[in-house]
């Protein structure tokens, strides 16, 4: 069997490692756009859930190492409401264990990737920029941009959310919906920091998280991620840091002292996204090919990561079957697997992006109200605690 992964970004790495550590994927190309020495150049800081950095430990990655040397463990996320009361605190304790996850800057994450890649011999196809996949049979081809093209018994499209899927397989449809927000992002540096705590607000226009990362030159930080509508961002980019420091001030409250702003401002258009089917014949789409989340839930590298392993699992149980005819039924059942999975988290992801950008007494009161539910019946807050961590 040859499996070709269309995308080298964390969830095309992830799934070749799955892949190889479930003996599924027979032989395995990585064909990846960018060339090898490209330099990664993204301030995103990743949280990634317990049972996502497990799955990276599973399947070669040293996370451990790569958390102690450059990341942050997350142990509590404080949720509360800019001007109105309402307190959540989910800590990693009430769960028995020490932490609900961790961050890593991208890059880190991404390097740490590359490099379980190479420790499993997996070969990645540099400057390999696919422009096409077709059915061939029960088999599937997939031209490059060079007028090379291969063929592979199975083809998993991890090509990330800049092209959509349906401009490489027109069979793949892509609905896509603009939030009319854009995330604005900086680092931050506290006065009175808590180590370890994300802090999710929900402030009028938009929800702001703090995320911890690592402390650069000893000073602990926090990436901000604030969503606001297009015209607001636009006005809080312009802004001079005096001026930044004090909105973001105002909107998060005194909960870590004053917050200082540690680096320059930087803005992420907010898109949702989302391919079906995301089967069709011998190929499948993974990560942000497959679907594209607003980040205010950090939950969009923790669902590709389920992708890959659930996509591994399938095409294991399929392994004693030899006809590529149980390959294609393999994925279908992938498919289906991942669907509630996947409008679980989308909805998840909806409720914090939207369900608190409303301000005014009346909507105020019961989110408060649920707040203080969740905060006072510890079964429901373990029941929260276990699906964000596990
Ligand atoms: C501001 C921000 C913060 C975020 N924070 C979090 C967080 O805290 N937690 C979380 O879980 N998620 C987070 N996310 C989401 C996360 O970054 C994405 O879900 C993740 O990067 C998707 O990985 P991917 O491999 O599917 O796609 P990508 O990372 O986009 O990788 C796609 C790869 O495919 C390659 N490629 C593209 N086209 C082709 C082609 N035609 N041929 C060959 N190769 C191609 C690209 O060069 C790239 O290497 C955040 C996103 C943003 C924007």
């Amino acid at each position: 069997m040859k499996t070709l992964i269309v995308g080298g970004g964390p969830v095309g790495l992830a799934t070749a490692l799955a892949l190889t550590q479930a003996h599924a994927g027979g032989e395995i190309t990585v064909l990846e756009a960018s060339p090898r020495e490209k330099q990664i150049n993204s301030d995103r800081n990743i949280a990634l859930s317990l049972a996502s950095w497990r799955f990276l430990e599973r399947i070669g990655v040293k996370s451990a190492g790569l958390i102690a040397n450059h990341g942050t463990e997350i142990r509590a996320v404080e949720v509360t409401q800019q001007g109105a009361f309402g307190w959540l605190k989910l800590d990693a304790k009430e769960l028995g264990e020490s932490a609900l996850g961790a961050a890593v800057p991208y890059p880190y994450l991404k390097s740490a990737l590359d490099d379980a890649v190479v420790a499993r011999g997996i070969h990645v196809l540099w400057n390999a920029e696919a422009t096409r996949v077709s059915l061939e049979g029960a088999r599937a081809r997939v031209s490059l941009a060079t007028g090379e093209s291969l063929v592979a018994d199975c083809v998993a499209l991890a090509d990330g959310s800049k092209a959509s899927a349906d401009s490489m397989m027109p069979e793949f449809k892509s609905f896509e919906r603009s939030s009319g927000q854009v995330a604005v992002i900086a680092r931050v540096r506290a006065t009175k920091p808590t180590l370890n705590v994300a802090y999710e607000r929900f402030t009028a226009g938009g929800a702001l998280a703090l995320i911890p990362r690592a402390a650069d030159a000893g000073v602990a930080e926090w990436t901000l991620v604030w969503a606001r509508d297009s015209v607001d961002a636009e006005r809080l980019l312009a802004l001079d840091d005096a001026s930044f420091c004090e909105t973001i001030n105002d909107a998060f409250g005194g909960a870590m002292g004053a917050l200082t702003v540690a680096s320059k401002r930087t803005s992420y258009p907010l898109v949702w996204r989302f391919v079906e089917p995301r089967v069709h014949g011998a190929v499948v789409a993974v990560g942000n090919a497959a679907q594209a989340l607003h980040p205010v839930a950090a939950q969009g590298l923790n669902l590709g990561l389920r992708d890959a392993e659930d996509l591994a699992n399938a095409l294991q149980n399929n392994n004693h079957r030899s006809e590529q005819e149980s390959i294609t039924s393999a994925l279908s059942r992938f498919a289906q697997s991942r669907a509630i999975d996947r409008v679980a988290t989308f909805g998840f992801s909806g409720v914090l992006a939207y369900g608190f950008d409303r301000g005014g007494w009346l909507l105020d009161a019961p989110r408060g109200l649920g707040l203080m539910a969740l905060q006072m019946l510890p079964s429901a807050k373990r029941e929260l605690l276990r699906r964000m961590a596990l």
